[in-house]
């Protein structure tokens, strides 16, 4: 199984382009943040732990998102192959990835780095928006819906993450500059990082992300 990693920062386009890249490929596309959202909503024993801290814009421990990962991908619609958008965030994270993936004997490890100067990210970030009912995303400063507020294809109202306000934005922005970049220099040391402009359109990325995760 392949299973391709996005490094970009929160906003990067990691979500859009895990989804498109699923679509074309027939790969499994696994959010870590989807996740972690739905266990909140649902209240289970995993959102009773981890709700407070996706509010205040930290980090869930590793200990957590290993075991999350690791039950993850064990699941038998993973085997062909599995876009993980949001893991690994920390260096911890990248080890114990690796030591997951030592049982998957057939697995091979893509990594993409979207790369997108902090300065955007935040804005991407403020203005994102999306429906509850088909998952488009909009964003009101660089794609806005053609009527206010309210979903294109089905006219219900966008929402907004808690997690995408402003205050909590800029803490996401500081977590992903001190303990998520890191890991940009620690795979391109491995010579396993493979970098793609991120200011371009979606569909230019989406055609090099395709290529690399083809030739990877
Ligand atoms: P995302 O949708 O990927 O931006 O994730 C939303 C939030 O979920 C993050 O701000 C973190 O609080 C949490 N989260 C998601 N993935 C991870 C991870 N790999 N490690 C720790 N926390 C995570």
């Amino acid at each position: 199984m392949k299973i391709a990693v996005f490094l970009g920062g929160p906003g990067s386009g990691k979500g859009t382009q895990a989804k498109l890249l699923a679509e074309r490929f027939g790969y499994l596309h696994i959010s870590t943040g989807d996740m972690l959202r739905a266990s909140v909503a649902a209240k289970d024993s995993l959102g009773q732990k981890v709700q407070q801290i996706l509010e205040s814009g930290g980090l869930v421990s590793d200990d957590i998102m290993k075991d999350v990962v690791a039950a993850r991908l064990s699941r038998p619609d993973c085997r062909k192959g599995v876009l993980l958008d949001g893991f690994p965030r920390t260096l911890r994270q990248a080890e114990d990835l690796t030591s997951i993936l030592a049982s998957h004997p057939q697995s091979r490890l893509v990594v993409l780095n979207i790369d997108v100067p902090a300065e955007n990210l935040q804005k991407r970030l403020c203005g994102r928006r999306s429906c509850a009912e088909c998952g488009r995303i909009y964003n009101i400063y660089f794609q806005p819906p053609r009527q206010d507020g309210a979903c294109d294809t089905c006219g219900v109202p966008l929402a907004q993450r808690r997690d995408d306000q402003e205050e909590v934005v800029r803490q996401r922005l500081e977590v992903y500059a001190r303990l998520t970049e890191p890991l940009i220099a620690y795979y391109r040391d491995k010579g396993m990082l493979n970098n793609v402009d991120g200011q371009r359109e979606v569909a230019e990325i989406f055609e090099q992300l395709s290529g690399l995760l083809q030739s990877e």
